[in-house]
């Protein structure tokens, strides 16, 4: 597919996130003017970046990590070279959870097809994962291995599985944030990050 097909399809589904008022977190997003998000990036990027769901800073400006976990995945693209203009980043949930609470089992249910769809539109060949949410939800999707293993045992390593479009490759990290609260994490994502160019 054309790489502005793809974007075209991608701004497609973006419009009917605005629209989605069955969803359970709309109205809160009415009510205190927040934007939905979407995600953003290459649309014909190599790499996609699956978060958990956006934050304040994110409702409120409609763009993906752009808070103080987003400072932290823009330092980690850096050292392997990349601009988030180079890949695509989002999340599972794609409206701001009221007080940054943890999805819902209905939440994720609701917006996860714009999340599969996303991925069918870019074909990347690395879904990098941040976070335990993404990861547990990803391998479910695409029902790759490691299920009943914790993010501990699966981080930095390569999932392998099949997807309508072809081979695909799961790769989970530590959230970003995950760092903010234990440090001993920081080398274990950069050194993650490393392995990830190594695939792409
Ligand atoms: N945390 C996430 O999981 N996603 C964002 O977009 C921001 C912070």
């Amino acid at each position: 597919m054309l790489k502005e097909t793809k974007a075209f399809q991608l701004k497609q589904l973006a419009e009917k996130l605005v629209h989605l008022e069955e969803s359970p977190l709309f109205d809160y997003r009415q009510a205190n003017g927040y934007q939905p998000v979407p995600g953003e990036g290459d649309s014909n990027a190599d790499v996609i970046f699956i978060g958990e769901a956006p934050g304040a800073m994110e409702a409120e400006t409609g763009r993906p990590f752009v808070g103080r976990a987003g400072q932290m995945l823009d330092e980690l693209l850096r050292g392997i070279g990349l601009n988030r203009e180079d890949v695509f980043i989002t999340n599972i949930v794609k409206d701001r959870p009221p007080e940054n609470r943890d999805p819902t089992r209905a939440e994720i249910v609701l917006y996860a097809p714009l999340l599969t769809r996303q991925i069918e539109i870019i074909q990347p060949k690395v879904i990098a994962t941040l976070g335990r949410y993404s990861m547990v939800f990803m391998i479910r999707q695409y029902n790759l291995p490691g299920k009943r293993k914790k993010i501990g045992q699966l981080h930095g390593q390569v999932l392998k599985g099949q997807t309508n479009f072809g081979d695909i490759r799961l790769f989970p990290l530590y959230h970003p944030a995950a760092v903010f609260y234990n440090r001993s994490l920081t080398p274990i994502l950069e050194e993650d990050f490393q392995k990830l160019a190594r695939l792409l």
